[in-house]
C-alpha cells in the first residue's frame, strides 16, 4: 500500500470544485500537503442550474475560507429562509389553505417551556393557525419578504436560520478560484479513456488534450456521465423512478421587471398537474423551472405550464431542457475512485438534496482520507453512510407528494398510491398517526433533514396525528398559550426590526 499523494478530480462543477476546496483546506495543499489536480472539459459544460441550498452551506463556506460578503456578490447570492409550498395539499382554486412553509428555523423551545408540538396539535395555537406559523417567526418575516437579519454595530445579525439561492455558472467560477488559490492545479481537457489495473482500480485517466494523468485517488465528479464511476468501474445505479416520479425539467432565467422589484427570501416550490414549478429569486433575476415525470405529461404540455406560470416576461425566452437520472449508486466508493455529486446519484430539486449530498460527500472523504493508502475500511463506511442517508432523503422528499389530497391528475394519484411508498415511509407514517415524529424517530447525523423539518412537511400536508388518549398528561396548556402569543409578538417585532430582503442585500454589498 501506497501512502496517497495525490487527488485527481473530474469534473468542474459544484460538485468537483466544492470537494477541490474542501479538501485543499482539509488535506493542506497549499503547504505541501496532498496534491490536488482538477480536470475538467471545456467541451461538456456545467449543469448550470441547482441554485437552492440548505443551510449547511453556510457551514461549508465557512469552512473552505470563503466570507459571505464576497460570495452574495460574486455569484448574484440571495438569502433562503425555506421553502414555500403553494397548491401541494389541494388543487389551485379549490377552497382551504393553498400553501404552507418549511422554515429554517427550529421550533421555538425555550428552556423551561414546555414542547409546544402537542399542544398545537390539540389546538391550542388556535383555530387556523399553521405549525410553522404557530412556532417560529420566520413564516411572518418571509411573508413580508424581509431578510433573516440587520446590521447591528457594523456587523449583520439576526435569529433566524438560512441559505442562500445562487446563480449557479457564478457560484463554480468563484469555487474554481478559491480553489486554485488554496493550492489546486486547474487541467483544462476531456477525459476520453480510463484504464483499469489487474485488480480493477484505475490506473490512468487518458485525457484528449493533457495527455495521462495518474493519482492515488481519483474523485468523479463528472455529473449525470459518470465518466469513472459507471462508465469505468460499472458501479451499478439504482433508479428510483418508481418513487420519485419527476425525471424532466425545463428551466429560464426571467429578469426580473424593475431593479427594484422585492426579491423573495424562500424558494417557491408551486405544485402543477404532473410536478412542480421552482422560482428562486436571485438579486437580477429569478430562476424559474418546471420538473415534471415523462410518464404523465409530454414536454409541449410541460413547456405551457412554464409559461403560463412566467407570463410575458417569459416570451422571448427559450426554457433549457433537461432529463434527469432519479436514482443512486448504492457503492460510490469503489477501490481507487469514489463518486460526488451527480455521478453519484440525483434525487430531484425538491428540498435541495443534491448540493448538500455534494457537502456531505466532500466532508465525509475529508474526515475518512485514507492517508496510508488502505482504502478498503474508507470506502465500506462512506458507501454505508451514503446509502443510509439517501434512504431517508428519499423517504423525505416522498412524504410530500404522498400526502396530497390532490386527485385531479394521474401524477398527485400514483404518489398518493400507498404501493408507491418506501416501506420505511409507510412505517415512519403509520407510527405518527398515534404520536408525532420525535428526536428518536431519527439517527440525526445519518439524517440530512432534521426532526422540525419532517414536523414542518408533514402538518403542513395537513396530515393528521390522533393524539388519543396521551392527551391527558397535555397539562401546561396555559404555559404553550402564552408562548404561542409570545412568538406571534416575536414577529410583530421582527417584521419591524428586520429589513426588506433586497435592502439588506444592498447594505452588505455596500459594505463588502
Ligand atoms: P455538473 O455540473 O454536470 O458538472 C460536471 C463536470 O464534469 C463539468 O465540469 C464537465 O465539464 C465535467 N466533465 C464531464 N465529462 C467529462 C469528461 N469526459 N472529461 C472531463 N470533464 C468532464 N441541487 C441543489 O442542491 N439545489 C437545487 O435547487 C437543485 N436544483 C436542481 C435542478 C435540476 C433540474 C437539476 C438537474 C439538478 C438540481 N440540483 C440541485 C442538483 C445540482 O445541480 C447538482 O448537484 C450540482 O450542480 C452538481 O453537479 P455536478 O458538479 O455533479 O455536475
Amino acid at each position: 500500500m501506497n501512502p496517497i499523494q495525490d487527488v485527481l478530480i473530474v469534473g468542474g462543477g459544484t460538485a468537483g470544485w466544492l470537494t477541490a476546496a474542501f479538501l485543499a483546506k482539509q488535506l493542506g495543499t497549499a503547504r505541501g500537503g496532498v496534491r490536488i489536480t482538477l480536470v475538467e472539459s471545456s467541451d461538456i459544460g456545467i449543469i448550470g442550474v441547482g441554485e437552492g441550498t440548505f443551510p449547511s452551506i453556510r457551514g461549508t463556506l465557512s469552512a473552505i475560507g470563503i466570507g459571505e460578503a464576497r460570495f452574495l456578490e460574486a455569484c448574484s447570492a440571495t438569502f433562503k429562509q425555506g421553502i414555500r409550498f403553494d397548491h401541494w395539499v389541494r388543487p389551485e382554486g379549490t377552497p382551504g389553505h393553498d400553501h404552507y412553509f418549511h422554515p429554517f428555523s427550529q421550533p421555538s423551545q425555550r428552556p423551561g417551556a414546555p414542547e409546544l408540538l402537542p399542544y398545537w396539535l390539540r389546538g391550542e395555537a388556535g383555530a387556523g393557525r399553521a405549525f410553522a406559523d404557530a412556532v417560529t417567526l420566520q413564516k411572518a418575516v418571509v411573508d413580508a419578504r424581509h431578510g433573516p437579519k440587520r446590521a447591528v454595530d457594523g456587523d449583520f445579525v439576526g435569529p433566524l436560520n438560512y441559505a442562500y439561492h445562487f446563480d449557479a455558472g457564478r457560484f463554480a467560477a468563484l469555487l474554481a478560484e478559491h480553489g486554485q488559490s488554496l493550492g489546486v492545479k486547474r487541467v483544462l481537457a476531456t477525459v476520453d479513456r480510463v484504464d483499469l489495473d489487474e485488480r480493477g482500480a484505475i490506473a490512468t485517466v487518458h485525457t484528449r488534450e493533457a495527455g495521462a494523468l495518474t493519482a492515488d485517488l481519483y474523485i468523479d465528479c463528472s455529473g449525470f456521465r459518470a465518466r469513472l464511476i459507471g462508465e469505468a468501474m460499472g458501479s451499478p445505479f439504482k433508479p428510483l423512478n418508481d418513487v420519485l416520479f419527476v425525471d424532466r425539467a425545463l428551466a429560464m432565467q426571467v429578469p426580473y421587471g424593475r431593479p427594484d422589484a422585492p426579491i423573495a427570501s424562500c424558494t417557491i416550490a408551486s405544485a402543477r398537474q404532473h410536478g412542480w414549478i421552482w422560482d428562486i429569486g436571485l438579486q437580477e433575476r429569478r430562476g424559474i423551472g418546471h420538473v415534471y415525470s415523462s410518464r404523465h405529461c409530454d414536454d409541449d404540455d410541460a413547456e405551457r405550464v412554464l409559461r403560463r406560470y412566467v407570463g410575458p416576461a417569459g416570451d422571448a425566452l427559450t426554457p433549457r431542457k433537461l432529463t434527469l437520472n432519479v436514482g443512486y449508486r448504492e457503492t460510490q466508493w469503489t477501490h481507487n475512485c469514489v463518486a460526488v455529486g451527480l455521478s453519484g446519484g440525483f434525487l430531484e430539486p425538491l428540498e435541495s438534496s443534491g448540493i448538500g449530498l455534494i457537502e456531505t460527500a466532500a466532508y465525509l472523504i475529508g474526515q475518512l482520507f485514507p492517508f496510508n493508502g488502505d482504502m478498503g475500511p474508507a470506502a465500506r463506511h462512506f458507501n454505508a453512510f451514503m446509502r443510509e442517508r439517501y434512504v431517508r432523503i428519499v423517504d423525505f422528499i416522498k412524504m410530500h407528494y404522498a400526502l396530497t389530497q390532490r386527485r385531479d391528475s394521474a401524477f398527485w394519484r400514483d404518489n398518493a398510491d400507498p404501493s408507491s411508498w418506501t416501506g420505511t415511509l409507510t412505517d415512519k407514517l403509520a407510527m405518527w398517526r398515534a404520536r408525532p415524529p420525535q428526536r428518536l424517530d431519527f439517527i440525526t447525523d445519518v439524517e440530512m433533514y432534521l426532526p422540525a423539518s419532517w414536523q414542518y412537511v408533514l402538518y403542513g400536508m395537513e396530515f393528521k396525528t390522533d393524539l388519543g388518549a396521551a392527551t391527558a398528561a397535555l397539562t401546561r396548556a396555559d404555559e404553550a398559550r402564552r408562548e404561542f402569543q409570545a412568538i406571534a409578538q416575536l414577529g410583530a417585532h421582527a417584521l419591524r426590526d428586520l429589513p426588506p430582503h433586497r435592502a439588506l442585500i444592498e447594505q452588505m454589498l455596500a459594505r463588502a
